[in-house]
This record gives C-alpha cells, sequence and structure tokens, in this order.
C-alpha cells in the first residue's frame, strides 16, 4: 500500500509534470472504481485543467481548475502511470486521462480494492469515506506534539494499531509503523497505557524523522525508476527485514505475521 513517503513521492513526480495540462478526453474501462459513474466521469472529465497534485493521509487529491477535484484512494494496488498512449494498458486499468501533451495519465488496480472519486472540495465529506472521521494527518503543520500526545492519550490497546488507526492519526500504514516504531525504540505491541509521555512525545518526533529520511528517498527512485507497481521499500531498516540483523544494535529482526498483515521490530532495542 502506497504510504506517506510513496504518495509524496508521486506528489512530486506528477507536479514535475501534470500542471497546466488539459484532458483532451477520458476513459473509465473499469467505471465502477470511479464513484462518478462512467457518463459523468467521461463528460466531467474532459476539458479539466490540471493543478498541483496534493496527498492528504492515503488519499492523492487532483485538484482542477474548475473546482473539481479527483480524490484517489489507492489501497493495496492502486497504481498511476504517466505514459505514452502506445503504452500496453494493463489489464486492470480503471480510467485514463489523454492528455493535451499527447501523454496518457492511468490508474490501474489489480486488486480492485481502490476508489477514485470525482467530487468538489465542498463534497468531500459526503462523498468521501471516513473523511470527517479521520483524525489529523501525522504530518500536518497543526499537529504538534503536545497535540500528537492529546490524541495518543484516547488511544487503547498496542501502539502500532493505535497509529495506524485513521481514526487517531491519518497517513501511517503497516510498513512505515513498524520504521517509526524502531526509530522510536518503541515495541509494536506494547500497550500505549504502559508507555510514558516522554516516549509518545519522541515518538511524535521519530514520525517526522522517518518521513522526511524516507520521502526524497522514494521521491528520487520515483524520478530515477518512473511510478512503482511495487512500492520502493530497500532502504527500511526493518520492515520486511525479518531474520536480517537490526542495523542500531545487530540483534536479529522478528517477523510475525498476522491476518495477511506482518510486523517487524528488533527485540534487541525496541522496548
Ligand atoms: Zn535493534
Amino acid at each position: 500500500m502506497p504510504e506517506i513517503p510513496d504518495l509524496e513521492a508521486y506528489a512530486t513526480y506528477l507536479n514535475k509534470r501534470l500542471p497546466g495540462l488539459t484532458v483532451v478526453e477520458a476513459e473509465a474501462p473499469i467505471a465502477w472504481i470511479v464513484r462518478a459513474g462512467r457518463e459523468e466521469f467521461l463528460q466531467r472529465m474532459k476539458g479539466q485543467t490540471f493543478k498541483p497534485v496534493y496527498r492528504h493521509a492515503k488519499l492523492l487529491l487532483f485538484p482542477f481548475e474548475s473546482g473539481d477535484f479527483l480524490v484517489v484512494h489507492a489501497m493495496l494496488a492502486g497504481r498511476f502511470q504517466y505514459v505514452e498512449p502506445k503504452h500496453r494498458r494493463r489489464s486492470k486499468t480503471a480510467w485514463i486521462l489523454h492528455l493535451d501533451n499527447g501523454m496518457d495519465l492511468r490508474y490501474f488496480d489489480d486488486r480492485l480494492m481502490g476508489r477514485t472519486f470525482l467530487v468538489r472540495e465542498e463534497e468531500f465529506a459526503e462523498h468521501v469515506p471516513r473523511w470527517t472521521e479521520m483524525g489529523p494527518d501525522v504530518m500536518s503543520p497543526d499537529l504538534d506534539e503536545d497535540g500528537f500526545v492529546a490524541v495518543m492519550m484516547k488511544g487503547r490497546g498496542m501502539i502500532k494499531n493505535i497509529i495506524t488507526k485513521e481514526r487517531m492519526v491519518a497517513g501511517i500504514g503497516n510498513a512505515y509503523s513498524d520504521e517509526v516504531l524502531w526509530e522510536a525504540g518503541l515495541h509494536p505491541f506494547r500497550k500505549r497505557t504502559d508507555i510514558p509521555e516522554e516516549d509518545l512525545r519522541k515518538l511524535f518526533h521519530a514520525i517526522r524523522d522517518t518521513m522526511a529520511w524516507a520521502t526524497p528517498i522514494v521521491t528520487e527512485l520515483t524520478e530515477e525508476k518512473g511510478l512503482p507497481v511495487r512500492m520502493y521499500r530497500d532502504h527500511l531498516r526493518v520492515h520486511k527485514k525479518g531474520d536480517e540483523d537490526c542495523p542500531r544494535c545487530g540483534h536479529r529482526i522478528t517477523s510475525i505475521k498476522s491476518g495477511g498483515s506482518e510486523t517487524n521490530f528488533c527485540r534487541g532495542c525496541q522496548e
């Protein structure tokens, strides 16, 4: 699933290319992914001019000069392509925007779990699921250390579950939750009520530092190799590094799988 550094990298990549371009024609081969419906999508997208793309939580937002937005929740397998029209279409291509510079912006989703919404900003609350229930974006400049601690104090249960819960703070997924907890030296299964406030403050900075470290790495890889099908994750320190050595203390990294997702951490330096 694309997470904060991945989505920020998409935005940077697309913003070098899309702003100012206009949609000549739209297609929606898998129209039910688009919550506006095929006819409305095709009609309403024609003639739209791109403004800069940005991320909010795990959503990528494409604003247009008309005031319309495409809001994309890519879920596990939603991916973008910016390619020439002759480029072979992937079978699970859900929508295509033909642009006035001769290129295509495409969205495909091999698991067909993602969703695209064509809405105006005032309709986000009504049409984008969970928009109003979402907690603050974890990178928001409006969220400071005290605000983060206040949100965490409302959480019950294991710290990994709390920081990945969109209702608490939005944007952290499974991969980067492992990374930020490693950075903070916190065991992912530790109960929030057992964590002193001082360590929650440390966690806030670990989150910001980890994203600030990973985002330029992923951004550079995206520019160099293109928009990814598989996320660029080789740089991570613990996630999916089970049985490798912890880069901080040398202890063997633990891997625990449950319900299709994997948690990795170091028993040597995460308490
Ligand atoms: Zn370690």
